[in-house]
């Protein structure tokens, strides 16, 4: 495997534990042969999210001794926010303590029943914010994002094409703002053009409806966008963002992810009567404007990531982690979803396991015998997570979402072995039959058996 060298030493070590073959086939059986029942220190090297996963820096530690505990108008809220504006460029910033809260702010107060929010891929929490406030969530990636061996340098774009289709067939006035999910969580990672943000821009003024972003893992994407987009080489990966963000009239932020913190979140906007509006439920629900959900420590520790994900040092040994993770596997034959995303590989579960009928849940067979093989835990998003009340989802995937800055070379090359292994003798690997399941969401608790 070859990348950048990680563009950071070692301070602080903790330690996990090694289990034997044994203990693990115990526990495995224990949890339902769910990999969410499995307790997080029998696990060697966990994939499961890289969301608020993050190893914070000296730096941010040292944001966290700065912390200003004041209820109203502490000095972190004003460094917080001063950060923000600096990349995102927008008027109002609002604390929340997740992403899935600003997207419930945001859409308790814009929707009302019989109304629809197009985004090239709904993210599941934003799926689930939209539905929660009678509204209907629209998808609207183009067909490259559903072909897993399609090489393509932004899978993530808006199909303008289909967004104006649903635009037209749902009415402008059913409209109250359209969302960019960058990277395309839900599509595998993929990133957005600038081209493609630019033109949804034009598209929408032409109907006067805003844009937001559902901007997670925005750095990553603009990295891509400095690696890839023609004409974009020379410049920074802040002045992509900025102009990016310019094209926007505010965005969603889960800061777990590229603000390199394990809890915390934010909402920006230009419209200054549609923030007064939310800033009075945020009293509510989350906390005064200034803290909204957080301590002050947090903040912080926010502000500080938000400076240091945008290192390209950092984002260029980032990216190319997780690439030689997939590259690794690819070498070996064993099929993934192409290219590699910003924040994981997805391993190909139908292509690896054809002999298992996605009824007897191949994605699932595969994370636990990623478990039994080698302590590793990733998660299934396929049959178990979606085929429930007649769903049938386009593809069985299994993602190895990689922490930032936590694991590394040579716990990605145990990881490409532990897969080596198991592809070797895949054709023993049997399916799985539900054994137990609750009425929703039942990939996170459902009890399952192996067919013999
Ligand atoms: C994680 C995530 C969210 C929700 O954020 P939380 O902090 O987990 O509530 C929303 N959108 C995308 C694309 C995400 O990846």
């Amino acid at each position: 495997m070859e990348f950048p060298a990680e563009p950071f030493r070692i301070k602080v070590v903790e330690r996990v534990k090694r289990t034997t073959r044994e203990e693990r086939e115990q526990k495995i059986i224990e949890a339902g042969y769910n990999a969410f029942a499995l307790r997080a220190e029998d696990i060697f090297i966990d994939l499961l999210t890289d969301s608020g996963t993050s190893a914070m820096s000296d730096n941010q530690w040292a944001g966290i001794m700065h912390g200003d505990e004041s209820y109203a108008g502490g000095r972190n809220y004003f460094h917080f926010v001063e950060v923000v504006q600096r990349i995102f460029g927008y008027t109002h910033v609002i604390p929340t303590h997740q992403g899935r809260v600003a997207e419930n702010l945001l859409f308790s107060t814009l929707l009302e029943p019989g109304m629809a929010v197009p985004n090239n891929i709904h993210f599941d929490t934003t799926r689930a914010n939209v539905q929660a406030n009678g509204g209907l969530a629209l998808d609207c990636a183009g067909e490259v994002a559903y072909q897993p061996d399609v090489e393509h340098p932004f899978k993530g774009n808006m199909d303008l094409e289909r967004l104006e289709r649903t635009i037209r067939d749902v009415g402008v006035d059913k409209i109250p703002l359209v969302i960019l999910t960058i990277t395309n969580n839900s599509g595998g990672g993929q990133p957005v053009s600038l081209e493609n943000v630019r033109q949804t821009r034009e598209l929408l003024n032409k109907y006067g409806i805003p844009l937001f972003f559902d901007a997670c893992r925005f750095a990553e994407n603009c990295w891509f966008i400095k690696q890839r987009e023609p004409g974009q080489q020379h410049r920074s990966v802040l002045e992509i963002a900025q102009e990016l963000f310019s094209y926007g009239d505010g965005c969603t932020m889960s800061a777990k992810k590229d603000a390199l913190v394990n809890i915390g979140g934010f909402l920006c906007m230009n419209d200054g009567e549609l923030a007064q509006r939310i800033k009075n439920k945020l009293i509510l629900i989350e906390g005064f404007p200034t803290y909204g959900g957080l301590a002050g420590r947090d903040l912080e520790a926010i502000a500080r990531g938000l400076e240091e994900v945008l290192e390209e040092d950092y984002l260029a040994y980032r990216t190319a982690q997780v690439k030689g993770l997939a590259d690794d596997l690819t070498e070996h034959g064993i099929p993934i979803l192409r290219p590699a995303g910003g924040h994981a590989v997805y391993l190909n579960a139908r292509a690896f396991l054809p002999h298992i009928p996605p009824e007897e849940f191949p994605g699932q067979a595969l994370v636990v015998e990623l478990y039994r093989e080698g302590g590793v835990r990733a998660v299934e998003i396929g049959s178990l997570m979606f085929g429930d009340n007649g769903g049938k989802p386009e593809m069985e995937l299994v993602r190895l979402a990689i922490p930032r800055r936590v694991y590394t070379s040579a716990h990605m090359s145990y990881v490409a072995h532990v897969i080596g292994r198991i592809w070797e003798r895949r054709e023993s690997l049997r399916g799985l039959r539900i054994a137990w399941e609750p009425p929703m969401l039942r990939h996170f608790s459902a009890r399952l058996e192996p067919l013999s």
